[in-house]
């Protein structure tokens, strides 16, 4: 007979739950307690942005599951309000706060999971305490920034860092009509993707916020004459606000990990094995708390996401099970919605390439409509594909766009984390309508686009050595599309024209061909290699090379890779 085991739970929300209700699943005999310091469990905090904005109206919508439900379905016990303050790992116990009535008491655990997930950046600035600075993490902070905007006369709002949580928190003070200015200290949004791929996202949040600040952080705040705020930046802007929104990033939770003695690892997070075993073998650690191990980089690495958070708890549940379930690593797929339009990343950029001092990379992008033209409505995906440059393996990809963005990096996902290379997007069957997709879907495009690079029937130009080269830069496009609109230094031959204006060309320079998505720039290499001039495809065309070298916001973005 099973002997009934003790399992405690610390955090209740998406790592500890899905724990606790696996653990359930596999071990119909252990007694497992779920300990949450909030009044809350399995709440969606991913839904909080939409709350505020009221997209989301009730907040009873928000709660996946309640301790009631855990009770009856499950015959978990949840205690709400209950913090966990230490562990004693030689005693097996842990040392449990009743924020209601103050006791305190022990608890004894033969497994003991810690999901305590992370706490949002406050940095120690001036005036960083005062009303209407808010950060969001939870139910009551979500109801705090709604009932302070239904409560004043907001007209101005600051929202500090434009990663995901900031820029979704700017559409959704948008709805309430409020001016918005994203103060981000790094020179792009969203930060994950590449900085052109960031481009595209700035364009259209520029579009519809009142401003979007790069290169400049806030350094601190004062109380205006009006009862209102002013947002002081590091560049000694002033910015009036009534209401600031701090989405500076999240810190894993570690201080009762670290009391333990328990391991912290290079960036931070708990370190755990791939069963998400802490170097205590009584001990487990999941969700945003925790490090894990880069799938494509190898490096130890903090990705604060709800899927991979329930994965571990789930994993975690097997572990303690005994069930040999293993965390492959985590490869960073996300996506962000904001006024209409999709960004989203899966596995490596060039910076975190770059960074984990890997060279045997190259990038294509594309610009394809994520439906057939000639079906009304097509949208143009703005995509990029990384891949090692020596034989293929796909190692990343970023797009954004209106529509089917999702769909294609989630295909381009599980390539990656089955080991896939540019061949295998290339020959890969996908759905196609005409109201979907194309026939060459976006991804067979990626695909070929880099599989021609990988066996050589076209070298790449990198867009950001174009400052810099010797060579001869060429522009394909017709006469009527360059008007205005052209690369500095670049001599137009409309593509139709080139077979007979060989003479004009150097023959002792390289040439770097352009057009606007890289189409007809492709055709115009394979037209040139094979009448003896060394080219190179500048990939993606005007498109790729607007978002590079964005007019009049900074120059020569590439170059601070
Ligand atoms: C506004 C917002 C939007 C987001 N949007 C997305 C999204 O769109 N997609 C996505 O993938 N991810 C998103 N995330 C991230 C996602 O919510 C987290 O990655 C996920 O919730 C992490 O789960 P977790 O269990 O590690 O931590 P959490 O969900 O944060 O749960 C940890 C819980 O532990 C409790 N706790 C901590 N210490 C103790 C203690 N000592 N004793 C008792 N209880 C304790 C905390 O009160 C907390 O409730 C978003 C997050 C936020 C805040």
């Amino acid at each position: 007979m099973n002997q009934q085991k003790r399992i405690l739970i610390v955090g209740g929300v998406a790592g500890g739950a899905s724990c606790a209700a696996r653990l359930r699943r596999l071990d119909e005999q252990a007694e497992i307690v779920i300990f949450e310091r909030g009044p809350y469990v399995s709440f969606a905090n991913c839904g909080l942005p939409y709350y505020v904005g009221e997209i989301i109206q009730h907040e009873d919508k928000l709660l996946v599951a309640t301790p009631g439900l855990f009770r009856e379905r499950f015959h978990i016990e949840v205690r709400t309000s209950h913090e966990v303050t230490s562990i004693d790992r030689a005693a097996g116990e842990v040392e449990v706060r009743n924020l209601e009535t103050g006791s305190v008491y022990r608890e004894r655990y033969d497994a003991l999971v810690l999901s305590p997930g992370a706490t949002p950046i406050r940095p120690d600035l001036p005036g960083i305490d005062l009303p209407g600075i808010f950060t969001l993490r939870t139910i009551p902070d979500s109801r705090e920034i709604r009932e302070w905007l239904k409560t004043r006369d907001a007209q101005r709002a600051v929202v500090a860092g434009g990663g995901f949580i900031g820029i979704e928190m700017a559409e959704n003070l948008d709805v309430w009509g409020l001016d918005v200015t994203i103060v981000e200290m790094a020179d792009q949004l969203m930060p994950p993707l590449d900085p052109e791929m960031a481009e595209f996202v700035r364009l259209r949040l520029a579009a519809h916020t009142a401003q979007v600040r790069l290169g400049d952080g806030v350094a601190g705040f004062e109380q205006a004459g009006n009862g209102g705020l002013v947002v002081r930046t590091q560049a000694g802007e002033r910015i009036p606000a009534d209401i600031v929104i701090l989405s500076l990033g999240v810190r894993p939770e570690v201080g009762l990990a670290r009391q333990a003695g328990l391991e912290i690892g290079s960036r931070g997070g708990i370190r755990v094995d791939d069963s998400m075993r802490t170097g205590d073998p009584r001990i487990w650690a999941v969700g945003d708390a925790v490090e894990v191990r880069n799938s494509i980089t190898g490096e130890w690495d903090l990705v604060p996401l709800a899927g991979p958070a329930n994965r571990h708890g789930r994993i975690a549940a097997d572990a303690i099970c005994g069930r040999a379930s293993r965390f492959r690593g985590i490869q960073g797929t996300a996506v962000c919605g904001f006024f209409g339009l999709t960004a989203a990343l899966t596995g490596a950029t060039e910076k975190s390439l770059r960074r984990a001092g890997i060279g045997d990379y190259e990038a294509v992008y594309l610009h394809p409509g994520h439906h057939a033209g000639y079906y009304p409505g097509a949208r143009p995906i703005h995509l990029k594909l990384v891949f090692r440059r020596s034989d293929g393996l796909i190692l990343g990809a970023q797009a954004v766009g209106e529509e089917g963005v999702e769909r294609r990096i989630d295909v381009i996902a599980m390539a990656i984390q089955k080991g896939a290379t540019v061949f295998d997007l290339e020959e890969a069957e996908l759905c196609y309508a005409p109201q979907y997709g194309s026939a060459k879907d976006p991804v067979n495009l990626a695909g070929m686009l880099a599989a021609n690079a990988v066996r050589g029937d076209v070298a790449l130009a990198p867009w950001s050595g174009l400052t810099e080269t010797a060579a001869f830069v060429l522009d394909v496009r017709d006469p009527g599309e360059v008007a205005g609109n052209s690369i500095d230094g670049a001599v137009n031959i409309p593509l139709d024209q080139l077979r007979d204006r060989l003479a004009e060309l150097p023959r002792d320079r390289e040439i770097w061909v352009a057009c606007r998505t890289g189409h007809r720039s492709y055709y115009a290499c394979r037209l040139l290699s094979q009448n003896g001039f060394r080219v190179r495809n500048l990939p993606g065309g005007h498109e790729s090379y607007k978002a590079w070298f964005p007019e009049g916001h900074r120059q020569l973005t590439g170059v601070k890779l």
